[in-house]
């Protein structure tokens, strides 16, 4: 069962575990999140894991510093003015990915872009103190509203994470507000905790609304990261010329015709299988195979997210909306 700590106390104990891998519940301004090391791809997975996310949904990567925020992400001048006026706060930004940052794919779902946030209080100096950024998406198991109370958490996720740190009621307890500069112009991509008004005053510009591509709930994603090759799943047997994505100790027929392998995980651990999944189906994606192919992968635990992802990736391409 997890220990509730009050903040004045948990920072020690807090950054031992996110130092060691482990995921902590910790107190924001807008709601808990339930956080772990963005850098650390074991880490991200016990977060999915925990919440029992049944897909890879990119998270919001959270910095104490703006030196910090320049090592992740490019900043285009209306982001840096959204930033220099809104940060620390409830305000997030999605920015291109600055190439070689730090930041583990499995938080990005494998996007070229990356979703930041400053908070403010115990998070901001857990970070500081950490030197590292931290993923982290509300601390609720999936489906579940976002917990505004340390109690709240513990209810909820009690018996699968050790620590909650205890800050209180958060004062927005409201998400975030999701934003995205494009092509000059800035896109509400999630409402919350502040408002559009507050936003277009900064910006000195009507928002747009709404994805490019059609509405998707609640981030409204416009693209997923797809391969460019095509994919094919629960593959027995390898055609000579395709990649080969790997599960677990055993290998498909004529596995030695691939062009080129990578194993999700030798020993068919999940955790280990969930974040190497998009550096892995990268690297095959730069083999130049026209095809990967999937070995068959477990449905249980964050098989189901893994297997999601890899559907989407199967999916027929020219539907537009089918693999989103
Ligand atoms: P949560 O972490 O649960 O507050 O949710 C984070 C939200 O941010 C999700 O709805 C995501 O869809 C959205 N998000 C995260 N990264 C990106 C990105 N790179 N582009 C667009 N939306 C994003
Ligand atoms: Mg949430």
């Amino acid at each position: 069962m997890a220990e509730i700590r009050e903040a004045a106390e948990a920072m020690e104990p807090a950054l031992a575990l996110l130092r060691a891998g482990e995921i902590v519940a910790i107190p924001t301004e807008t709601v808990y999140g339930l956080a772990g090391d963005a850098t650390n791809g074991a880490a991200v997975a016990k977060i999915f894991e925990a919440k029992g996310r049944p897909r890879f949904n990119p998270l919001i990567a959270h910095v104490a510093t703006m030196a910090m925020a320049e090592e992740i992400a490019e900043f285009d001048p209306l982001s840096r003015t959204l930033a220099e006026k809104f940060w620390p706060g409830p305000l997030t930004l999605v920015l291109p990915l600055k190439a070689g940052s730090a930041i583990h794919p499995l938080v990005t779902a494998g996007l070229d872009t990356i979703a930041l946030r400053m908070p403010r209080g115990f998070g901001a100096r857990l970070i500081e103190r950490l030197g590292r950024p931290l993923a982290a998406p509300s601390a609720n198991s999936s489906g579940r509203i976002s917990p505004t109370t340390a109690e709240a958490v513990a209810d909820d996720l009690g018996d699968r994470i050790q620590l909650v740190v205890d800050g209180g009621a958060t004062p927005v307890g409201l998400e975030s507000t999701i934003v995205k500069v494009e092509d000059g112009r800035l896109r509400l991509l999630r409402p919350g905790g502040i408002a559009a008004g507050e936003l277009e005053a900064a910006a000195g510009a009507a928002l747009v609304r709404g994805a490019k591509n059609g509405v998707e709930a609640p981030g409204m994603l416009a693209s997923h990261y797809a391969p460019g090759a095509m994919v094919r799943l629960d593959a027995t047997e390898v055609e000579a010329g395709e990649a080969l994505l790997a599960f677990g100790p055993r290998r498909a027929r004529n596995a030695g015709a691939a062009v080129a392998m990578r194993n999700l995980s030798e020993a068919g651990d999940m955790r280990e299988a969930a974040s190497n999944l998009f550096s892995h189906l990268q690297a095959l994606d730069r083999s130049g195979a026209k095809m990967i192919v999937v070995e068959p992968i477990p449905h249980d635990g964050l098989g189901e997210a893994i297997n999601d992802r890899l559907a989407r990736a199967a999916a027929p391409r020219d539907s537009g909306a089918s693999y989103k």
